[in-house]
């Protein structure tokens, strides 16, 4: 066949990864999941620690939102925990704990696209279907000499990806992920040690790596927050955020999104008084913390503050020595790490 020596130099060079050698289903879309937007080398002591603590997706279906949050803590992107607890929770009911071999009961369960039930059921099931990632567009289209990602473009593409996995999809792909994750990178092209390199367009060029055409980033903008670290006694008060929404469900100290042009102490008074009932006597400035999320950046100055009173709504009491017992944003760990209370 004609791309089977994509399969030899995957079985020479594939990277060793915890997901690899497995045709587990659960344990791929894990891998898949996890993998989103997000580094390997992030990713591989979080699967491992998740696989050890859940080996099953019985498990995962049967375990307590808030500690698989604890588990995903500094992973980011929570929402794709909260959708893989769903629909563990769905195959288990609905298919007894199997996951589908059919490609649209699989992409119909929460959390799972198009790019994640491809990749599951070519490296679980060696169903013929391209795993499409910003990888493989990038490899394709540099193959194919594509100058932009156009819709008509993305249908070459896959018209392309499907030619190349008529025999052991799963490999295939994840040949073709890992030359695009070694090889042929968003700046950098290796093409002189690249299986593809013989009938690449791109390669023959002067700059492979003008194929495709970079989108020119958007400027994202900053929300400014003030943030109370309130304390008496070696308590802290945290509040949970909202059950949907960004970071849903996870913990943090008191804060409050305000104007650039607002006075902070008066905007911490009013909402620790209005929505937690306590109120606050600011002590001193602890400093400024940004952390940047994928549409925005945010900006959090923090005071130091003691409690007016101990009585409060919306919001709870715990000891510094519980801190590790809740789920925390990477942003609020580096508040904490200003604070001198905990490291990430
Ligand atoms: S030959 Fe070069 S441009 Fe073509 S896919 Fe390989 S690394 Fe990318």
């Amino acid at each position: 066949m004609k791309y089977e020596y994509l399969l030899d130099w995957y079985d020479s060079n594939k990277r060793t990864l915890p997901w690899r050698n497995t045709k587990d289903p659960y344990m791929i879309w894990l891998s898949e999941i996890m993998l989103q937007q997000t580094q390997v080398s992030v990713v591989i002591p979080y699967y491992n620690k998740w696989i050890k603590t859940f080996p099953t997706i019985e498990k995962v279906a049967k375990a307590d939102l808030d500690n698989l949050l604890k588990l995903w803590e500094g992973l980011g992107y929570y929402s794709r925990c909260r959708n893989f607890h769903k629909a563990s929770q769905y195959v288990v009911t609905n298919y007894k704990g199997i996951i589908p071999r059919d490609y649209d009961l699989f992409i119909a369960l929460p959390g799972v696209g198009e790019y994640i039930a491809s990749a599951v059921m070519s490296i679980a099931y060696d169903q013929s279907y391209p795993a499409i990632d910003g990888n493989l567009k990038r490899v394709i289209s540099r193959y194919l000499g594509l100058r932009k990602i156009t819709k008509r473009n993305l249908f070459r593409i896959k018209k392309k990806l499907n030619t190349m996995i008529q025999i052991n999809p799963g490999d295939i792909n994840q040949a073709l992920m890992d030359i695009g994750s070694s090889i042929c990178k968003s700046t950098i092209a290796k093409c002189s040690i690249c299986p593809l390199n013989i009938t690449c367009k791109a390669a023959s060029s002067l700059d492979a790596t003008q194929y495709p055409e970079k989108k020119k980033k958007k400027s994202i903008p900053t929300k400014h927050f003030i943030s109370g670290y309130i304390s008496y006694d070696n308590y802290i008060l945290i509040t949970k955020r909202p059950s949907t929404g960004l970071l849903a469900g996870l913990w943090e100290l008191p804060m409050v999104e305000y104007r650039n042009d607002s006075k902070l102490i008066d905007v911490l008074n009013d909402y620790t008084t209005k929505s937690l009932g306590c109120g606050v006597n600011i002590i001193n400035k602890i400093g400024v913390v940004k952390h940047a999320y994928s549409h925005y950046k945010i900006c959090i100055t923090l005071f130091k503050c003691e409690p007016k009173n101990i009585n409060v709504k919306n919001s709870q009491w715990i000891h510094l020595n519980e801190i590790d017992d809740f789920t925390f944003s990477k942003a609020n760990h580096k508040l904490f790490n200003s604070i001198g209370i905990i490291n990430d």
